[in-house]
């Protein structure tokens, strides 16, 4: 007790004075990296890398992605592709994963210097738009990846980068001491590289991000297994974890100083550059009564005579709290009695918390309940929220197979399309008066180009559920991943790209 207080003699040799203490955890973490490099082949063997290219495959545990709400999580296979070209100052990535019931979804990016971009190599999500141009401080965002994925690099832009470089001390992983090092990447991203104290060997590295759904998270990436290509060390396995649960699992092979193409770093033929549409008004009439709020793609508000639905709140608190804000503008007395969310997914129910907090009712089928009253008690210090769940839980109403809200003047239909593929309850919108179907994850059309892809299993199977509703035709498709509205006609050419014939409306000339 006695040093509290009285301040300590500083021991000689011994760095202790406040004005050193920042400048020491600097000089700690330099130690540390300078020992990780070493063990990794040395500073000189990294840098001689002219180009690095590696490619990935193995599985995602779908965590919050699964058929059910909680774990045991699906399965589904994930893979990918970077490549750095040091000396040409060039780098592409891919990343793919699959959905359960719905296929592989990926992303690319690739840049020349501080310019690229960034699309979707299977077009059935985004389309054949390009999703985002880079240019000047924009490239940091995709060139930070590359460290990330080859961890001598990782090592070697960490001691390249100046003064964003701290200790933290020590801690556990796995049962092993391991050094943990703050640093900055060009992104502006602070992550923990983790140096085993025993070995000096890096082992990953780690960072905290908010959820919608779990609220603070930290993900943590393990690298196992380690080879070395002409003496630089690169590791063969990779266990990506979310908390403590595993989320990815990666067989990983690396080449160094291969022959490189120049149209792997090109954006291929058939993209075009995104269209620079008018800022567009929040709320876009689809029908009497029944909006898409534009600035959250696939969400529907559906307008009775006293109060509104809506359709889907995904991400998160702050998402949905500003479909709620420009609705509370658009409509000021009425208020949102109900939120519609068609599943536990995060892109689809992660916005919950602001419904409950606006005073709604969340309407939900029965194996449901728990997930969205788990997701109303987390407690959050990275992205807090005003919402706290009472005692008494949530307002939440369930409902199974068919839900119907009608006040004479508006009629809202709920079904549960479940269990399907994706989800084992799944709940879509039928707006009898208007013709209108809202889906979401059960029939994906690319959101820009105009053009329909064969339809996934899944839409076929949507498709014989809506025929056994008795739903034979609609006069629009709404989607919960888009603001595309998709007439009936396209839905039954996809339906047809895909070999099936089986939705056609009864029609009087067909007899
Ligand atoms: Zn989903
Ligand atoms: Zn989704």
């Amino acid at each position: 007790m006695k040093g509290i207080l009285r301040a300590p003699a500083r021991p000689p040799g011994v760095v202790a004075a406040a004005a050193e203490f920042t400048l020491h955890s600097y000089r700690q973490a330099r130690t540390a990296l300078a020992r990780a490099i070493e063990v990794a082949g040395g500073s000189a063997d990294i840098r001689r890398l002219r180009n690095v290219s590696l490619s990935y495959t193995g599985h995602r545990n779908m965590i919050n992605q699964s058929r059910r709400a909680f774990p045991p999580w699906d399965r589904e296979p994930a893979s990918g592709t970077v490549i750095v070209d040091r000396a040409g100052e060039r780098m592409f990535a891919e990343n793919y994963t699959s959905y359960p019931g719905i296929g592989r979804f990926g992303g690319a990016w690739a840049l020349n210097g501080d310019h690229g971009a960034h699309w979707e190599p299977a077009r059935n999500h985004h389309g054949s738009e390009i999703i985002a141009t880079f240019s000047g401080r924009d490239a940091d965002g995709p060139w930070a990846l590359i460290p990330r994925w080859i961890p001598p690099l990782m090592l070697l832009d960490a001691w390249d980068s100046g003064i964003n470089l701290r200790s933290l001390g020590n801690t556990v992983r796995d049962g092993r001491p391991m050094h943990a090092l703050a640093w900055t990447q060009r992104d502006r991203a602070t992550i923990t590289l983790l140096v085993d104290a025993d070995s000096g060997a890096f082992s990953g590295f780690e960072w905290i991000h908010d959820d919608g759904v779990y609220g603070d998270v930290t993900d943590r990436v393990e690298y196992s297994d380690w080879h070395a290509i002409r003496g630089v060390y690169f590791p063969t396995r990779r266990t990506d974890w979310f908390n403590h649960e595993i989320a990815r699992e990666l067989d990983l092979d690396y080449r160094t100083d291969t022959a490189l193409a120049d149209d792997q770093f090109e954006i291929p033929p058939g993209y075009s550059q995104p269209q620079k549409t008018e800022a567009a008004a929040r709320l876009q009439k689809v029908a009497d009564g029944v909006y898409l709020d534009t600035q959250v793609d696939g969400v529907m508000i559906v307008e009775f005579r006293d109060f509104l639905a809506v359709v889907d709140c995904p991400d998160s608190f702050r998402i949905a709290d500003s479909t709620i804000a420009a609705l509370r503008d658009a409509f000021p007395d009425k208020p949102v009695r109900y939120v519609v969310p068609s599943h536990t997914h995060g892109d689809h129910g992660g916005g919950a918390r602001a419904y409950f907090h606006a005073g709604a009712t969340l309407l939900t089928t029965p194996g449901h309940v728990e997930f969205y009253r788990r997701l109303a008690q987390v407690r959050r210090t990275i992205s807090p929220d005003p919402y706290l769940a009472p005692d008494s839980g949530p307002a939440i109403e369930e409902f199974r197979d068919k839900h119907t809200i009608s006040d004479g003047t508006q009629t809202m239909v709920l079904h549960d399309v479940g269990p399907n593929a994706h989800s084992a309850e799944l709940t879509i919108v039928h707006l009898p008066i208007h013709g209108i179907v809202w889906q979401a994850d059960v029939f994906i059309s690319p959101a820009t180009g105009g053009g329909v892809n064969p339809a996934m299993p899944i839409g076929i199977e949507f498709a014989e559920k809506l025929k056994s509703l008795g739903i034979d035709d609609f006069t629009a498709l709404l989607e919960g991943h888009n603001r595309r509205v998709v007439t009936s006609e396209e839905f039954r050419r996809a339906l047809a790209l895909a070999g099936y014939r089986g939705y056609e409306p009864f029609r009087a000339t067909q007899i």
